[in-house]
Formats: structure tokens, sequence, C-alpha cells
């Protein structure tokens, strides 16, 4: 591995060539377009996901660009954000981890993304707690798709209903934005494309059911290009730009 900004560079790298290959613009947004953007579906968020690393490799993927961060564990995240308060309005902080009903409120209070939302209780609660004065929460339903009956999300069966009664919320609350998955792990690469492919579908589906939906949060180190050949507008990459975690 090489230093955080080398391994960033070599990530943009492999998202400008999957995007080249797959005949898409290979924007890459440093942070989530807002939805009115046009153009958000096409070009994709790289989003550095830096659970387990501490403030200051923040700071060094910071110096290098990255202004997008995920987070999987919330007390972790929270203490970091705490020590990053000097650059929060230039940072985006997401929740890609599962989120429990007893810590929805310190999560509608710091973060801008929530990725995990697999049922209406939670969303109901992050919307009620979401202070007005803060822009609306945007969230993204995480959907199971690969049916293991272990993994967190959202069924594809539940998910219409899901994401209904989700986008009745009020939206200067919390506002559903797309969908987002943990395939399960392979070296396969059409298996990898199969299950990214799903998710894809199943976010068209509720665009044609008539939901304006422009994100889909999908791939990570090991399978970006195929969540890119997919149609993935974010990537969640860890370990390829902070290092192996401990
Ligand atoms: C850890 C994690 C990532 C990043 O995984 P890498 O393989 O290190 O890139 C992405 N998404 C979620 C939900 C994670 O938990």
């Amino acid at each position: 591995m090489g230093s955080i900004g080398s391994n960033l560079q070599e990530v943009r790298g492999r998202i400008e060539r999957a995007c080249a290959a797959s005949g898409r613009d290979a924007h890459i947004f440093t942070q989530v377009p807002g939805p009115q953007a046009a153009h958000a579906a096409r070009g994709v968020t790289l989003l550095a996901v830096s659970k387990t690393f501490g403030a200051e490799a923040v700071r060094e993927a910071f110096a290098h660009g990255a202004r997008a961060f995920g987070e999987n564990y919330v007390q972790e995240a929270l203490a970091k954000i705490e020590a990053l308060a000097d650059l929060r309005s230039q940072l985006q902080w997401h929740l890609v981890g599962p989120l429990q009903g007893n810590k929805t409120r310190p999560v509608a209070e710091a973060f801008d993304w929530v990725h995990t939302v697999d049922r209406l209780k939670i969303a109901e609660r992050l919307a009620a707690q979401r202070p007005p004065g803060l822009p609306p929460l945007e969230v993204c339903l995480q959907v199971n798709v690969s049916g293991e009956a272990s993994k967190s999300g959202v069924e594809p069966t539940e998910l219409p209903g899901l994401a209904a009664a989700v986008a009745a919320l009020p939206r200067e609350r919390l506002r559903l934005r797309g969908l987002m998955s943990i395939p399960q792990p392979t070296e396969d690469i059409s298996e990898q494309r199969r299950q990214h492919r799903r998710l894809c579908e199943l976010l068209e589906a509720l665009r044609a059911g008539g939901l304006a939906l422009d994100t889909l949060s999908m791939g990570m180190s090991a399978d970006l290009e195929a969540a890119v050949a997919e149609g993935s507008t974010l990537v969640r990459v860890g370990s390829a730009i902070f290092g192996a975690r401990g």
C-alpha cells in the first residue's frame, strides 16, 4: 500500500477507467450532488470509508481532496466528527453501518447521509429527530440483494412498500435518495455484476413507479469496477484508500 494520497489517486484512476470501459461520464464527485443536479446519475461519488482509522487519517485524505467520509460505528464516528469539527462545513458524513433504534438521535443530529435504513421505524425516528435548522437527512434504503438470511437490508419484495412509506415522510427532514447494498463477497466478476445489476433494476422499478431517486450506493474496494459497470453513482471505498483494517 502507498500513502493515502497515492491510494486516492489510484482509486480515482480505477473509477475513471471503469467509467470509460462502460461508456459513462467519468466525472468523480467529491460529495454527492444535490437532488436537483440532473447530471448526478451520470458521475460517480467517491466515498472514503474511514471506519477504524483515526481523525488524522481523515485529515490526510482531506488534504488530498477527499470530502465525503463513511463510518460504520456510531460512537466511533461521533468522536471523529467532533475531532474534525473545524472541517465540518467542508465535509459530508455518511453512516454506512447498521443503525439501531436507540442510536437514531445522535445520527440525525450529526450525519448528512444514512445508507442503511431498512425499516420504516428507523426512518420515522430519523425524520422526527432531524434538527429543523439542518438540511434534510439524505437516506438510502439498504436492500438484501444476495438473499442470505443473516444479511441486513430490506427484502426486494418488501422494498416498494418501504420506499413509498419513507418517501412520504416530511421532506424537509428526511429525503429518500436511493438504494444501497452490501453484496455477498465473491471474486467472480459476473456474480458481482449480477448482484449489482439486481440493485440497479430495483432502483429503475421504483423510478418507473414515480419516485425521484438518483443514488445507487454500491461497490467497495474489491468490486468497484463491477459496480460502476452496473450504474453505481457512489462507491464506498475503505481499505484501498486507508489500508487494511487491523
Ligand atoms: C467497510 C465498508 C466498506 C468499505 O469496504 P472496503 O472493502 O474496505 O473498501 C464499504 N461499505 C460498507 C457498508 C462497509 O462496512
